[in-house]
């Protein structure tokens, strides 16, 4: 690490720099504002949240006031058992952090008027001791938009509206707006935090083996920030970065990623590594699968209710209903996944049997050619480039499957998560399996897509990030996909990207208030 460097002036002098406006960044920078410590977050976009913005604000903090509330019957010991299971005792330290600090993280959160939570069902992504079959997450309350008043606007809206340049819709904020507005809405009421958006960190300033601020760019130049406590960078992965995922062989592709065009690209990562920070899992992130879009993007999609998924070679590969990420790893486990093609028919009246984020009208998909429609299976076959005999074969053998009700295969439908988005309606044995076979059939283009990369700046349990040796850097924390995540190569339930990033970003804000 550089020694020190040429005193030059500060353009502006803080307690604390927090890079990034996602929900960890804005919980660490609430943090830092309410002990009392002068904050500022620095957006590179116009724009604040995100992909926490995009999100479902599902929040994975497990054993809080917000599921007593709800009479779950939620509790640390059981999410430690459940992620023991899972996980094993790699970030053993991380973990106890995680889960003795959840419950604070709401308590301190809630204290606020402007934050409130309800509990949500959606359940834990595995089987595996301590589930919780309803799940153990929480949303934030929809946020009036007259609460947050001209702040509003400064608020990333949701994806579909994002990615076509439109603005907030008439409402509420709701889900990951709702979220990032509550806690806007908190550091403001402090009177200790400042946003500044269009700006960009570059670089850290580095004095006597110390992080003592950062240089970041702006519309009007290059800006030199004081942090005298410490900076958080929580400013995303490098999942929109396409030569930094080439570098660390990340599958799929920055486009297909869900982040907002242009926002996460690795800089902080980039600038911590030049002053020596460590990394770690820097192959990974939260996969999904992504139904192709006309645009060339994708479209993260969950909760398959109908339908069927085929590889290259026209079979199916695995239990469509997976959670999402599970489903993501097995269309990197083989060769010939990507992309497949989900086949559904028109019992779902042209509509996609599953939640896309976004979605786009049939009609476009078609014009497109990213959904192709035949009167048969053999033509079908032929539009996408698969064995007709394979492809009737498979189709066949899942439809024996809706008959009986079992997934001989794979599985369907056998577990609580893949029931959860199945349909309530019809007679089937096994909601899952809703047979292909009322014509014309459908068939839309899947590759993989993520949430975020997962990889990124080693920490300790405050958040402290880490030099090659395993020693803290002074002053230098990291939370949310900037760092690398506690949960290794699992997505252990819904909400624990953001719940993490909150925790380990409050931590950091508590240590540098020490
Ligand atoms: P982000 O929220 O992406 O924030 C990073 C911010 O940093 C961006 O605004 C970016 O512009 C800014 N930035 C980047 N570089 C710089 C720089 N150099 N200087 C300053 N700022 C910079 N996860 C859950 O836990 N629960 C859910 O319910 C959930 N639902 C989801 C639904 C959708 C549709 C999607 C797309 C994702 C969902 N996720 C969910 C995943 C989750 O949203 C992300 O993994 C998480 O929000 C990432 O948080 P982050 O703070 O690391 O990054």
């Amino acid at each position: 690490m550089a020694k020190r460097e040429t005193q030059q002036p500060w353009d502006d002098e803080y307690d604390v720099v927090v890079a990034g406006s996602g929900a960890g960044a804005m919980t660490g920078a609430l943090t830092a504002a309410a002990g009392g410590l002068r904050t500022v977050v620095l957006e590179k976009t116009a724009l604040l949240g995100g992909t926490s913005a995009y999100s479902g604000a599902a929040v994975w903090l497990p054993g809080t006031q917000v599921q007593r509330r709800a009479g779950i019957g939620d509790s640390a010991e059981s999410a430690r058992a459940y992620l023991v299971a899972l996980l094993g005792e790699a970030e053993a330290d991380r973990r106890e952090a995680f889960l003795a600090t959840a419950p604070e993280v709401a308590e301190f959160l809630e204290r606020d008027p402007a934050v409130e939570f309800e509990w949500r069902a959606f359940p834990d992504y595995f089987p595996a001791p301590g589930r919780l079959d309803g799940g153990r997450s929480f949303v934030p309350l929809d946020l009036p938009a007259e609460r947050l008043g001209d702040l509003a606007a400064l608020v990333r809206p949701p994806v579909d509206r994002d990615r076509a340049g439109l603005g907030h819709a008439e409402g509420p904020l709701s889900a990951g707006r709702a979220l990032i507005g509550r806690l806007l809405l908190a550091l403001t009421n402090t009177g200790n935090g400042t946003v500044r958006t269009g700006t960009a960190l570059t670089r850290l300033v580095v004095e006597d083996g110390r992080v003592t601020g950062v240089e970041a760019a702006t519309a009007g130049g290059a800006v030199r920030l004081r942090a005298a406590r410490g900076v958080l960078l929580a400013a995303g992965g490098f999942e929109g970065n396409a030569a930094m995922r080439a570098e660390h062989g990340v599958p799929g592709t920055a486009e297909w990623s869900m982040a907002p065009a242009g926002a996460n690209t690795g800089d902080p990562i980039r600038a911590a590594a030049a002053i020596g920070a460590a990394t770690g899992l820097m192959d990974e992130a939260w996969w999904c699968p992504g139904v192709a879009l006309p645009d060339g993007r994708a479209a993260f999609t969950l909760g398959f209710h109908g339908g069927l998924m085929v590889d290259g070679s026209g079979r199916r590969f695995a239990n469509e209903s997976l959670p999402y990420d599970r489903m993501g790893r097995e269309m990197t486990a083989a060769p010939g996944r990507v992309p497949a093609h989900l086949i559904f028919d028109s019992r779902f009246r042209g509509r996609l049997p599953a939640i896309s984020l976004p979605g786009r009208p049939a009609d476009e998909h078609l014009d497109a050619g990213t959904w192709v429609r035949a009167e048969s299976l053999p033509e079908l076959a032929e539009l996408i480039g698969v064995p007709a005999e394979a492809l009737a074969g498979t189709v066949e053998r899942f439809n024996g499957f809706a008959a009986t009700g079992v997934d001989e295969d794979f599985h369907r439908g056998e577990d609580p998560y893949d029931l959860f988005f199945a349909g309530r309606s019809g007679d089937r044995p096994n909601p899952c399996l809703v047979p292909v076979d009322t014509p014309p059939y459908y068939a839309a283009r899947v590759v993989l897509s993520d949430l975020g990369t997962k990889g990124g700046l080693r920490t300790d349990p405050d958040g402290r990030v880490l030099d090659g040796a395993g020693r803290p850097i002074p002053g230098l924390y990291a939370a949310g996909n900037t760092s690398a995540s506690f949960s290794g190569r699992r997505y252990p339930g819904p909400g624990v990207p953001i719940g993490s990033a909150m925790v380990f970003a409050y931590r950091a804000a508590q240590d540098m208030a020490r």
